[in-house]
């Protein structure tokens, strides 16, 4: 059976909802989620429905987050960014078998997408910009922006909302970053002006006095007596219910024939000014403050679209470009045949006693973030950084990655003192090209460590790991 949790704060879906184990948001285990395959949340309560959408959108693991969410209780009430968020919505509270099975066929290519992801079970995924990659891999979508007058930015994308981070200002900057890096693809959605100050989108663009700044303006029409020539203000030619000239007393019957209105003035009402173009200011709702056009931040609003680089780091991690290029220079042998290889290894040392071989791993510290900030130089750097990696090994050494930025290789009849002084010409070369194209300074980290036979090959990898979190 398939099966659903929903999260409801009213009891009443619970006892009429057999086929779901109904939840409440103090019930939250990400154990007990992994292997559901729908979460339905009732959108009765407003407030709990959010609440609910975000706590399941924080959890780290792909297997639990990514997973559908279906609102029940959908009226015309539930706000829009809200409705957007969720996978599907439902005019009911009660999940009856028909309503399961046609929600069910409407999920299935979105779980059969989560099952392609190789780390889903044991995933831990707390970068926002990752996130955001595999939803909309999952999904197979495009992230659209929707204009609301809910936030100060007055741009959502509703559908990711509900992940940390992706509801604020801060987004913008992410999804520049993840363009940069050739991830996203972007296409026009709109132009809007932005507070300088506080980023608000709404702003009251008014005409000012160009004299004294005050906005206490009206516009009225420049009148232009065609017998005299006088041009001048329509308030000059008022007298009661007519119109007759300032200038030769004459009175104006018949537009077109007498007079015409060439075009308007403004007229301050405070200091009394008249002008043709007045200022433009605009004021911001939230924080006040007053800007000239060119002061305003103008911004395009983008919608994005997942690249073929997007959707392989959504399948394989952010991380896994670097990995991706070694692969192409050397052969990165799976795991177990490199374990398999060093014992092999060990038990030849051991056996014969003749000659030795190290271990030595690389490790790049927070290499996803150190791929955020080098942004579209990324596939080059990674690039001179895999040859640097390789110009120390020789053809008959075996290497293996750990994660997308451990690796460890197997020096053949390489003494201890031989590989120390290949890591430190790989970990000098390395840290200068990084940091010398990054602001911060990244921590490269490696090691060797004897292959004598007299340990296995899972201690010698434990070693490694303590070392590596040392
Ligand atoms: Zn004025
Ligand atoms: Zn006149
Ligand atoms: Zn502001």
């Amino acid at each position: 059976m398939t099966q659903t949790f929903y999260f409801s704060n009213s009891l009443y879906p619970a006892m009429e909802s057999p086929l779901s184990d109904v939840l409440c948001l103090e019930d939250f285990s990400q154990e007990a989620f992994k292997d559901g395959r729908l979460f339905f949340v009732d959108a009765t309560d407003q407030g709990y429905a959010m609440q609910a959408c975000r706590a399941l959108r924080s959890e780290p693991l792909a297997s639990v987050y990514l997973k559908p969410i279906i609102l029940t209780g959908v009226n015309g009430g539930v706000n829009q960014p809200l409705l957007l968020a969720a996978d599907h919505t439902l005019p009911e509270t009660v999940i009856s078998p028909s309503i399961l099975e046609t929600v069910r066929i409407s999920v299935a290519p979105m779980l059969q997408r989560i099952g392609r992801l190789p780390d889903k079970d044991w995933s831990s995924d707390t970068h926002v910009a990752f996130k955001i990659l595999r939803h909309l891999f999952v999904r197979n979508m495009d992230l659209k922006p929707v204009r609301t007058a809910q936030m100060r930015s007055g741009f959502i994308y509703p559908q990711i909302s509900c992940y940390p981070g992706a509801g604020d200002q801060g987004l913008w900057g992410i999804l520049d970053t993840m363009k940069s890096q050739g991830l996203l693809s972007s296409y026009f959605f709109d132009k809007s002006y932005f507070c300088s100050r506080c980023g608000c989108a709404f702003l009251s663009f008014r005409e000012v006095c160009s004299h004294c700044g005050s906005v206490n303006l009206f516009q009225e029409d420049l009148i232009h007596h065609f017998r005299c020539a006088y041009v001048g203000p329509q308030a000059e030619y008022r007298h009661g219910a007519k119109l007759s000239c300032p200038k030769c007393d004459k009175d104006l019957k018949h537009i077109g024939v007498d007079y015409d209105k060439p075009s308007t003035v403004y007229r301050c009402n405070d200091c009394g000014n008249t002008c043709q173009d007045a200022d433009i200011l605009s004021w911001c709702y939230h924080c006040g403050k007053q800007s000239l056009p060119e002061e305003m931040n103008q911004r395009v609003i983008h919608g994005y679209t997942l690249t073929a680089l997007g959707e392989n780091a959504a399948l394989y991690g952010m991380d896994s470009l670097f990995r991706d290029l070694l692969s192409e220079k050397i052969h990165v042998l799976p795991l177990d045949y490199f374990k398999r290889f060093v014992d092999n290894e060990g038990q030849r040392i051991k056996r014969y006693g003749k000659s030795v071989s190290s271990l030595i791993y690389f490790h790049i510290k927070g290499l996803d973030q150190v791929c955020l900030e080098l942004g579209d130089r990324a596939l080059s750097i990674f690039n001179e950084l895999s040859t640097i990696v390789t110009s120390i090994l020789r053809q008959s050494d075996v290497t293996t990655a750990l994660n997308n930025s451990l690796f460890l290789s197997i020096l053949v009849e390489t003494p201890m003192e031989r590989a120390f002084s290949a890591i430190s010409r790989l970990t000098s070369s390395a840290s200068g090209l990084l940091n010398g194209h990054l602001n911060v300074s990244v921590d490269i980290k490696a090691y060797a460590f004897p292959v004598t036979g007299e340990v296995g090959v899972d201690t010698l990898i434990d070693e490694v790991m303590e070392h590596v979190n040392t």
